[in-house]
Order: structure tokens, then sequence, then C-alpha cells
């Protein structure tokens, strides 16, 4: 399956259209930005781990029933995925505080949540992605009551799958988000699971594996991501 025009560039990802109109590839970039790209940077080689680790979970969620628009993975930094008509929502399910959670209800980052907590963000860049809840989701016609409730079911089932898979590789899912989109009226889990976009600590430590440590400039940002990658895919990079 070979790239062909390009659809959209966003900060981490390039979309490319392919020669079957249900298909687009995933293209993996280096680039990470953050507090909504007013930070940037490289982080080396994260494209080629994120396509792998993503390649990988979407693989399992596939084998736990969870329909999610990855088709296979085809290059180093490239993946085949369905075309989404995406709902303009990031979905965030948490387990324990941290990050703007932590800011905004005055919880102490770290503390367990006694059950998972669903969020849902507006995905609009120009005005920072606001946090907004179900009747702003109506307001603004992102997607039907119905869509919502699968939604909201699906991404606590995929927490479910994953905090359970990554455990056993050491890793402690802290919170993470998710997007969806519509593909012949199904609904499909997209864009990808990486740490971009994941908070994930190490078991033992509780040392962060993410990219909080790009956004809060804690170093050995690229060692994070290649030890991610090599628990989750088991392979040495
Ligand atoms: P928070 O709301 O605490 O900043 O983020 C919650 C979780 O969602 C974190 O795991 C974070 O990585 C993820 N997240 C929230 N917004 C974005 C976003 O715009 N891009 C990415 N890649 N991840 C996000």
């Amino acid at each position: 399956m070979e790239r062909q025009a390009k659809i959209y560039e966003g900060k981490a990802k390039i979309l490319y259209e392919t020669d079957d109109s249900d298909l687009v590839i995933q293209y993996f970039k280096d680039e990470a930005t953050a507090f909504n790209a007013q930070k940037r940077g490289i982080i080396e080689q994260k494209g080629v781990y994120n396509n792998r680790i993503s390649s990988v979970l979407f693989e399992y969620l596939k084998q736990q029933g969870i329909r999610t628009h990855f088709v296979r993975q085809l290059s180093d930094r490239e993946m085949l995925v369905k075309r989404l008509e995406i709902i303009k929502i990031e979905v965030v399910v948490r387990n324990i505080a941290a990050g703007s959670l932590s800011k905004r209800l005055g919880l102490e980052e770290g503390k367990s949540l006694p059950e998972p907590v669903v969020e849902f963000f507006y995905k609009e860049d120009a005005l920072g992605d606001p946090m907004m809840n179900e009747d702003h989701v109506r307001l603004l016609g992102l997607a039907t009551p119905q869509e919502v409730r699968a939604i909201r079911k699906r991404a606590l089932l995929v927490n479910d799958h994953l905090r359970e898979f990554l455990y056993r590789r050491d890793l402690i899912l802290v919170d993470f988000k998710l997007e969806f989109g519509r593909h012949h009226g199904q609904l499909l889990l997209g864009d990808e699971i990486t740490p971009d976009g994941c908070r994930l600590w190490d078991k033992g430590t509780l040392e962060k594996m993410d990219k909080d440590r790009f956004r809060r400039d804690l170093g050995k940002v690229e060692e994070a991501y290649q030890e991610v990658y090599q628990r989750i895919c088991g392979e040495k990079a």
C-alpha cells in the first residue's frame, strides 16, 4: 500500500490517502509539542516507537473484541488505518490523579481514584481544547447521546484492558486520551495509543515514562520512550 496525497499534517502525525478511498496511512513523526504547541521539540525515534507501540496495543484491543481503525503496520513509521469521520471529542480516562485533574480539583498527584473518571474535551486547538460536558457535546452537535454513551462505555473498557496489559509489563496506566470516529456507520477507536497521550509510571519506582518528561523538562525523554517500547513490544531498539 503506497502513500498518495497528503490529507492532513498534525503535530505528531501526517495522514496520507491511499489507492483505496476507505483506507489512509498514518505517518508518525519525531516532533513533540506541549501546552497547545507553545513548547516544541524533537524526541529522537519517537515516531518509530509510537508506531510500534500503538500497533501492538491496537492489535491487543482487537483481540479483546474492541473495534479500532487499525488495519496493519506498514513500515517503521507507517500504519494503515480505516478512514474515519473524526468526532471532535478528546476522551480522557483517569485512574490516578495527575495533570489537569490535580490542578482543577486540588487533588494531590499520585492519589488513586476510587473508580475511573471519564472527561470530555473539545478537540479545537484555537480554543485550547476546553473541557466540556455531555450537554456541550449535544449543543455543538459533535455526537448523538447514543454515541456519547457508547464512547464512554468503550473508553472504560479500553481502560480495563490496557491497565491490565500494561501492569503485566510493570507500567501503571495513570490516565490517557482517546479519540473516536465513524466509519460506515460504525464507531471505531482512532488516533494512537502511545506515551504521547498516556501517563505511564514505572510500577516499582513510580518514575514517569511518558511525555510528561518532555512537558516538565525531566530529562531522559528518549530513554523513557525506548523503555516503554521494549516493555510493550518486547523488542530491543
Ligand atoms: P491532562 O488533562 O491531565 O493534561 O491530560 C490527561 C491525559 O490525556 C494525559 O495522559 C495526556 O497525555 C492526555 N492528553 C490530553 N490532551 C492531550 C492532547 O492534546 N494530546 C495528547 N497527545 N495527549 C493529551
